[in-house]
């Protein structure tokens, strides 16, 4: 009834509400960060759905990660719009590539290659080109970039210069080892992650009838995060679309962060052009963050020079004003790590849950420091890559493990002796590796514990609230509640790589290690980069609803030599420094305050400074701090889906 779809338009502006009701022909909406541009098309989708309007099943929402996609998913769920696919490109393409790949090309769709980089180095090898560690990790990614920017090897060369790209060899090189490498994937009979969308397209772009049976079913687009649209995904969506624009997209030019994949936020500011009667919709209040936060957020976006800068969004704080950011200067690196533990624990202990406070660094190798001084602290955390509860892998596995008991379970000497559903699922998990009590230490091994103690716990609450049930009841309860992102409660402080907080809000955020080298990182060179790195900052400052703690460290390690400054971004913003305009900065109340030192006494550094890195799809430890310009490890793509997961776990299974 229409009124039920009117109540969805409650509790949005009167521009979000023209955005929610715009439903037909295309609409773009360029907007801050916290103006509620996810919300916004949220509600636009319940409420087409609620009037009548939408079909569920004919809405595509394309999202950046299955984190997003699956939030989306609860929420409409919520809003009273179950059905609708909310996917990320490469998770849409996928499903859609597995289905057509018999019909369009025959036969079963090849594996995914495991080891990109492997394949990479067999290519060089094939070309008597040697490569080192760093130029094989460059390599790999001017591939990437070279294929999401639709650029055949022969065209590298002048498309690589005329981008701007620094190429890690001589691009006649990284051309012959990019078509060696196509080769050598053809004949081993894989497929790469970017091949997923290059296939895709080329089907819908060769085969009328596959175009058209997808145009059939999907009547409805919107895309969230438009300005992070690599030209690659931006042709999927055309071909998806084919001669309609009933098309919505989302997105904030100021928040491109991932142009070094290739993206670009031309898409979002030439939207008009290529739409010439689209509904534009501007956002500029803040519902998110306090006027200090957005303060802060404004004064970052003003220095900030390209294109992206000259569309920025004044926005305009419509919270109550909070605290002051806080700026800390402290020597070195854990006693930055300790000062930080030390403040999360202080607000714990004022009420404030852990759910809501976030620490947040440039790179995944800061993370060990954080994750260390947070355990020392006693303080439970949760370290977030991309990955909701049930996309972790060890969730995931654990999740195969009990389908499987449930189903042969009876047949099965793991379930022996295991009388009641908490049991069962213990033995299951043991089957697994897991143990009833923690491992020694912290990292991702006490991460995967608690990952695991939280599905037992869950198994307890389950058989508490139904007696009687069975393995099977709990699996088909994982099972809805993986689907609506239920994740049982982990309570814990967020410990996030920037790039992965995209989207997100927290009450109190720490932005932690903002030194000259750490952001911009050493190997941000060109302006473009500079820029990026500014516009990354800025995202992390608009994840703060109301508290942030702004700190750096000067040297690296205890006794280190301080040789680092506070992140130029900050000048003429903290407290006491002077701007490009040679304004010095009024400051809050405490100006920059002083850390402690690492303990003083203490001579020897308590824990020897490792540089260790975690995978942010599949959480594992990966020891080249390089790799962290692409965030990953070797072995995985650069996103994930369910169908990803699962081969990498039988190809990790193969392995072992
Ligand atoms: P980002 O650029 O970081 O993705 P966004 O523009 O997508 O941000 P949302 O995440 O949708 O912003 O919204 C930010 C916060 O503001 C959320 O907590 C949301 O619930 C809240 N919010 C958005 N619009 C309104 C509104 N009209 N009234 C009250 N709260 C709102
Ligand atoms: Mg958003």
């Amino acid at each position: 009834a229409p009124d039920s779809a009117d109540a969805v338009l409650d509790g949005l502006d009167p521009e979000q509400r023209e955005v929610a009701t715009a439903l037909h022909g295309p609409v773009c909406v360029l907007a801050g960060a916290g103006t509620g541009k996810t919300r916004a098309i949220t509600h636009r989708i319940a409420y087409g759905v609620r009037a009548g309007i939408l079909q569920p099943s004919s809405v595509l929402a394309v999202t950046f990660t299955n984190r997003a996609a699956g939030e989306m998913r609860g929420r409409l769920r919520q809003l009273g719009a179950a059905g609708v696919q909310a996917r990320t490109f490469h998770s849409a393409a996928l499903r859609q590539l597995q289905y057509f790949w018999p019909k369009a090309i025959g036969g079963a769709m090849p594996r995914l290659v495991d080891r990109k980089v492997q394949l990479v180095a067999d290519a060089a090898a094939a070309c008597r080109i040697r490569l080192d560690r760093g130029e094989l990790r460059d390599t790999t990614g001017e591939i990437e970039w070279a294929k999401v920017t639709q650029t055949v090897p022969a065209d590298y060369g002048p498309a690589a210069a005329k981008a701007g790209r620094e190429a890690p060899r001589d691009p006649a090189e990284i051309a012959q080892l990019y078509a060696a490498y196509e080769d050598l994937k053809r004949e081993r009979g894989v497929i790469d992650f970017e091949d997923v969308l290059l296939l895709t397209v080329a089907i819908l772009q060769d085969r009328h009838d596959i175009a058209e049976q997808v145009r059939s079913q999907y009547q409805h687009f919107v895309v969230d995060e438009y300005q992070d649209v690599s030209p690659l995904q931006q042709r999927l969506l055309e071909l998806w679309l084919g001669e309609r624009d009933n098309l919505c997209v989302v997105g904030d030019a100021s928040q491109t962060i991932y142009s070094f994949t290739g993206a670009t936020p031309d898409h979002l500011l030439d939207f008009r052009i290529r739409h010439p009667g689209a509904t534009v919709v501007k956002l500029v209040r803040d519902y998110r963050s306090t006027p200090q936060v957005v303060h802060l957020a404004n004064g970052l976006l003003a220095q900030a020079r390209g294109r992206a800068a000259d569309h920025r969004l004044e926005l305009i704080s419509q919270r109550e004003p909070g605290p002051e950011p806080v700026y800390t200067e402290y020597t070195d690196e854990p006693a930055e790590a300790e000062g930080a533990a030390r403040r999360v624990r202080e607000l714990l202990d004022s009420g404030i849950p852990a759910a809501e406070i976030a620490v947040l660094f440039r790179t995944n190798s800061q993370s060990e420091t954080y994750e260390q001084a947070l355990a020392d602290a006693g303080i439970p955390y949760q370290l977030r890559g991309a990955e909701r509860f049930f996309d972790r892998p060890e969730v995931r596995k654990a999740g195969i493990a009990l389908r499987g008991a449930a189903r042969f379970g009876g047949n099965d000497s793991l379930l022996d002796g295991a009388v009641d559903l908490p049991s069962q699922v213990r033995a299951v998990l043991s089957g697994e590796g897991w143990t009833p009590e923690p491992p020694a230490g912290s990292g991702a091994v006490r991460e995967r514990w608690e990952s695991l103690a939280a599905l037992v716990n869950l198994a307890h609450d389950f058989a508490a609230a139904k007696p009687g049930a069975t393995l099977g009841d709990l699996v088909a309860e994982l099972d809805e509640r993986a689907n609506a992102q239920h994740a049982p409660t982990v309570q814990g402080v967020t410990l996030a790589s920037l790039h992965s907080a995209k989207g997100l809000e927290w009450d109190v955020v720490f932005l932690v290690g903002v030194a000259e080298g750490m952001i911009p990182i050493t190997y941000a060179r060109t302006d473009e980069q500079i820029e990026e790195e500014r516009r990354l900052l800025y995202v992390g400052v608009t994840r703060a609803r109301e508290h942030l703690h702004v700190s750096w460290s000067l040297a690296r390690s205890p006794g280190g030599r301080p040789n680092r400054r506070p992140s130029r971004f900050l000048d003429g913003l903290r407290p006491g420094s002077t701007g490009a305009a040679g304004r010095t900065a009024a400051g809050g109340a405490g100006g920059v305050e002083r850390g402690h030192t690492s303990r003083p006494g203490v001579a020897a550094p308590r824990r020897t400074q490792r540089t260790v890195a975690r995978c942010r799809v599949c959480g594992r430890t990966i020891t080249d701090p390089g790799e962290m310009k692409l965030m990953r490890c070797d072995d995985c793509p650069s996103d994930m889906d369910e169908g990803l997961y699962e081969r990498l776990r039988e190809w990790r299974a193969e392995q072992a």
